[in-house]
């Protein structure tokens, strides 16, 4: 089955299309052409949204987990041309595209599941003390509601599962929240074939035809006008620093603030132990490189930085990863934009002084090749640059001399998404000196694994102090994701027959 896309907005059930286009720049296969975002198009999306909000905001959890199940089954219906234009246009591997499929059903499936238990309610029942002396208390009920209209912004580097139904969007809407989506340019195809599947599972279910818009991108105005909508009480965001942060600030100077859930990345410090890099440096080399160049390096928990102690067993590791990372054939990046934003990162590295080339690679275009190189801990700290992220695969060893200027170093690092110990039993001094600064840094804390890969679960924290992501009490992973899109009410005193039904005894 081949998928060509016709290139339009979904409003509210509608397509509509438009004179002014973009055309989409493929990885591979041929390039179409989208109808560009508008300003105009974000009010009447955004409008429908709230309308839709009065019945959707009221449904049952019954009714909404039906509804994530038939996206689900949509996605599903449409499996084969979605992988056929996402890898088109993402030039991610079939097999990753079919994986990811299955994470994005998986995630609205968990959370259909989530919704239908119900805990994710966080009722609380205070009963009425009408004897109380001096003054009787009346019963108080708290309840966790839907706030609104969502913004979700796709993510480049997750066309399926962290973009049009990826885990903002299925969160949202378990939440009993309608979903404006502000599609990634990079791959509008892929795009319009998700906005379809959620398309029919509206009509499938009876729902409300504003609960879900995709507004193509194209073009800056979109983003802006869409976090400053009035009607627009959140925004879930993935992508980069400055992006997010342009967005974040808009959220923070409008009327009526709005929170910003944006995930910005991060370099996921590796801190490889004495006892650890003795017993297996080759192996962690080995491992680091498989990790650091899983698809090509685009991940935001990929690893980027390792920490080690100078000395033989350093050595061994740095030449391992050397060697496993000349095997890595060049691979395509997502975009013409993050190849570029990568080779600029890479020379860099190269014309700084702080640091030495382990492996220098040249890239093609789009096509990169893994680069390493290392450095000393007090040049590292010495060179903030250092410490930020370059989105690809391009990893940087930090030589320290001790296991106190590990935890030195340690302390040196801003917000995480993940920070990870490699350790043997003879390391858990070490180990636990460090992890209370790990564990002030970052959302998530590995131990003897890598970062890349990001389970799906109830206990998943994707998320992290400033400048992982904007809101450190918050995951855009996982079912703990749904906080995101509620807040508590407390109903003070109401008949049973007035409260909403989750909230009845
Ligand atoms: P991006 O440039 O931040 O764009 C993400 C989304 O935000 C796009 O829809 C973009 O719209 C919009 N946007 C960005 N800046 C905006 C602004 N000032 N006003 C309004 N809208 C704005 O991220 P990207 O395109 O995915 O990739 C670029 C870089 O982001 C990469 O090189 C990488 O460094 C980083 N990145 C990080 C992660 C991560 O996991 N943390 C993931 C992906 C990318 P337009 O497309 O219309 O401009």
């Amino acid at each position: 089955m081949t998928f060509t896309p016709h290139g339009k907005h979904l409003i509210a059930g509608e397509w509509v299309g438009g004179a002014a286009t973009f055309t989409s720049a493929p990885a591979h296969g041929p390039a179409h052409d989208f109808a560009l975002g508008s300003v105009d198009l974000v009010n009447r999306a955004c409008d429908a949204a709230e309308e839709a909000f009065w019945t959707y905001g009221y449904s049952s959890r019954a009714e909404r987990a039906a509804f994530l199940d038939a996206i689900a089954d949509e996605i599903e219906a449409r499996a084969e041309a979605i992988t056929q234009i996402g890898t088109q246009e993402t030039g991610l591997p079939e097999a990753r595209l079919n994986g990811e499929r299955g994470r994005t059903t998986g995630q609205l499936r968990l959370f259909a599941d989530h919704i239908r238990k119900g805990a994710y309610l966080d009722h609380r029942v205070d009963a009425a003390l009408p004897d109380r002396q001096p003054a009787p208390r009346p019963e108080i009920v708290m309840l966790q509601r839907p706030i609104g209209p969502v913004a979700v912004f796709g993510a480049s580097n997750f066309p399926l599962a962290f973009s049009t139904a990826g885990g903002d969007t299925a969160a949202a809407l378990a939440a009993g929240c309608p979903v404006v989506v502000k599609g990634h340019s990079a791959h509008p195809g892929t795009g319009e074939i998700i906005a379809e599947a959620i398309h029919a599972a509206i009509a499938k279910t009876g729902m409300p035809k504003g609960v879900f818009s995709l507004i193509q991108g194209g073009n800056r105005q979109v983003g802006e006008a869409l976090v400053q909508h009035p009607f627009i009480k959140a925004v879930g965001f993935t992508g980069s620093l400055a992006g997010g942060r342009a967005l974040f600030d808009l959220c923070a100077a409008r009327p009526e603030p709005i929170p910003f859930f944006g995930e910005l990345g991060s370099v996921n410090p590796m801190f490889m132990l004495p006892g650890a890099m003795a017993a297996r440096a080759e192996a962690l080399g080995t491992g680091w490189a498989g990790s650091l160049t899983m698809g090509a390096g685009q991940f935001c928990t990929n690893p980027g930085i390792a920490v080690v102690l100078d000395g033989k067993d350093a050595d061994t590791f740095v030449a391992a990863t050397k060697a496993a990372l000349e095997k890595v054939a060049p691979q395509t990046m997502l975009t013409d934009g993050i190849a570029k934003a990568y080779n600029d990162g890479q020379a860099r590295f190269v014309a700084s002084n702080a640091v030495n080339s382990v492996l220098e690679t040249e890239s093609t275009g789009r096509a990169v090749s893994p680069n390493l190189f290392e450095t000393t801990a007090d040049a590292f700290l010495n060179d903030h640059g250092l410490s930020q992220e370059v989105f690809g695969p391009l990893g940087l060893v930090v030589r320290v001399g001790s296991v106190e200027a590990m935890r030195e170093l340690a302390r040196g690092f801003e917000g995480q998404l993940t920070s990870t110990m490699h350790m043997d039993s003879s390391d858990l001094a070490a180990a636990q000196g460090l992890l209370p600064i790990l564990e002030r840094k970052s959302g998530r804390v590995l131990v003897n694994g890598f970062p890349t890969g990001v389970e799906v679960v109830d206990s998943m924290v994707h998320g992290g102090p400033y400048p992982a992501s904007t809101n450190f009490g918050a995951t855009s992973v996982g079912t703990l994701s749904i906080r995101r899109f509620l807040r508590p009410v407390s109903y003070q005193n109401l008949p049973q027959d007035l409260l909403p039904e989750d909230a009845r005894g």
